[in-house]
């Protein structure tokens, strides 16, 4: 086999291996943290990558080594022709995953299947309907809520992502860690993170240490499993024992995990994001549609990466509006 060069690999060492692939900026939800209330510029359609792009631009991160493919957006299975992405995608040799709100996912059961797709991330902040409705603007918890049950049982490997605000959801934590009770799920806290237009305040973040307040003080201290995180995991992974799934940290903003970081991020118009919180991107759409090679911009994307948080390395820096104003919303990223 041609000895190529390791285009994925950053100044620091860390190789990249795992490409998360914003399908669309559109969403049928319309969450708070994720989504200024007044919406977003949306790219020109024009803009956006074909499905052949999509899939042009994922076969030379994978020749070049990536393992790993998650598709998001915005909301993916929105994009009509998601299904065909996703066919396209699986014919490629890597692992194939997926993050969705859940509200249609019922209608793709039989696409996530036959593209072997076994890992499924569903956003769901409240066990309530009332604050789901709050949360999203949209009024669709039962759709939610029956849609991951039936995810369950067509054997889907599900993890709920919830990002938890202070005065808001907090005291929901037991509930969800309850849920895992009888259910073989994941449920991942996650600390909310500042974004352009999503009024972030370190008040309204739940911390780590925070979740773990309430769960110490709910629990015995023995009945609480520390579970082996996986390699380049973003999550710290507990159970209770006894109990059927398990739930787990995501503490981006107090306990950065940037020094096992693999990921790299492609927006819906082709842009390379080097890590979640850099507001520098490389073009890629651009030079592939002029039929000129990619992977050149690629390796100086790569190689740019800054070792913690796209630079906003302390507390201080993060908390600063003009610095995180500069990038993207969430919904414009790909979480
Ligand atoms: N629409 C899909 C969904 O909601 O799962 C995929 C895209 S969404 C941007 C991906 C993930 O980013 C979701 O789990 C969402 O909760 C998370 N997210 C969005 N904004 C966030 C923020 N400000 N802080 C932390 N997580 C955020
Ligand atoms: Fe849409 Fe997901 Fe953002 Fe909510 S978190 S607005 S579902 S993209």
């Amino acid at each position: 086999m041609e000895n190529k060069k390791n285009i994925l690999q950053d100044s620091f060492g860390r190789q990249h291996t795992y490409l998360r692939i914003s399908l669309t900026e559109l969403c049928n939800l319309r969450c708070t943290y994720c989504m200024p209330a007044e919406g977003i510029q949306l790219s020109p359609r024009s803009h956006i990558m074909s499905y052949d792009e999509v899939f042009e631009i994922a076969k030379t991160f994978v020749d070049h080594g990536v393992t790993k493919i998650r598709l998001t957006g915005g909301e993916p299975l929105v994009r009509r022709d998601a299904d065909v992405i996703l066919k396209k995608l699986a014919t490629l040799p890597v692992e194939l995953s997926i993050t969705s709100n859940a509200v249609i996912i019922d209608r793709f059961i039989d696409v996530l299947k036959e593209c072997n797709v076994r890992s499924i991330n569903v956003s769901l902040d409240s066990l309530d309907a009332v604050k789901f409705k709050e949360i999203t603007r949209r009024n669709d918890f039962e759709k939610v809520y029956k849609n991951i049950m039936l995810l369950i049982n067509e054997g889907f490997n599900v993890k709920l992502n919830a990002v938890l605000i202070n005065g808001f959801n907090d005291n929901e934590i037991i509930d969800f860690i309850e849920f895992t009770k009888e259910l073989p799920i994941s449920v991942r806290f996650i600390e909310f993170m500042p974004f352009d237009g999503n009024q972030w305040d370190k008040a309204k973040m739940v911390s780590y240490a925070q979740v773990m307040e309430y769960v110490n003080s709910n629990y015995d201290v023995d009945k609480v499993i520390r579970m082996q995180d996986a390699p380049n995991d973003t999550s710290k992974n507990y159970k209770i024992e006894g109990y059927k799934g398990s739930f787990a940290i995501i503490s981006s903003v107090t306990n950065p995990f940037c020094d096992s970081c693999n990921r790299i991020r492609l927006t819906a118009n082709g842009r390379l994001k080097n890590c979640l919180f850099s507001s520098s991107e490389s073009d890629l759409l651009t030079p592939l549609r002029e039929g000129k090679s990619i992977e050149t911009i690629i390796q100086k994307a790569v190689q740019a990466k800054l070792k913690v948080r796209g630079g906003m390395d302390t507390m201080e820096k993060l908390e600063q509006p003009d610095l995180h104003g500069k990038n993207r919303s969430m919904i414009a990223i790909g979480g």
